[in-house]
């Protein structure tokens, strides 16, 4: 799992949900500070990153019942279908989720 898209992991400490940084990190890029707005407001901040890596979508219950009440879900899911985040739970929604999600949007634009 990249340490540097990592959802649970406080800004403060380790990148928060998504966050891309520098090379130190093995990231993409540079956190912008509306990207860090959203994040630090995730609910799965200081939560067992683990969780939402999960091996498959049948065990993404539990990231999906933290996005389901955490309050930047909608800012999270769109961040992971604009940069085509391949790993992990994201707005709730599993790489599997988005891929289709990706998809009708396509049919329908
Ligand atoms: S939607 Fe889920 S992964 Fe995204 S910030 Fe909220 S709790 Fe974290």
């Amino acid at each position: 799992m990249p340490l540097a898209l990592t959802p649970g992991v406080a800004l403060d400490s380790r990148p928060a949900p998504g966050v891309r940084v520098p090379n130190e990190y093995g990231g993409k890029g540079i956190v912008s500070a509306k990207e860090i707005q959203w994040r630090q407001l995730g609910a799965c901040r200081g939560l067992d990153p683990t969780i939402f890596y999960p091996d498959d979508d049948d065990e993404a219950l539990d990231a999906k019942e933290v996005c389901a009440q955490c309050g930047v879900r909608v800012a999270c899911l769109e961040y992971a279908l604009t940069i085509r985040e391949k790993a992990g739970v994201w707005g709730g929604a599993t790489e599997r989720e988005r891929r289709r999600m990706i998809r009708q949007r396509r049919r329908t634009a």
